[in-house]
């Protein structure tokens, strides 16, 4: 089985959870640094990344 780690980039570098509410926001990651990204859902703005845990 071949890994693919530019797809694996793609799928997971922005991809973000937020905090709050654990929804999965696609996003860039310097708008989440940044905090010009919020959560649809509960309006958060901080959010972690998808390969935390
Ligand atoms: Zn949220």
């Amino acid at each position: 089985m071949a890994k693919v780690p530019a797809a694996q980039t793609r799928l997971f570098k922005n991809l973000f959870i937020c905090r709050n509410c654990k929804s999965t926001m696609r996003a860039d990651g310097r708008k989440i640094i940044l905090r010009k990204v919020k959560c649809r859902k509960c309006g958060g703005t901080v959010f972690r990344t998808r390969r935390k845990k």
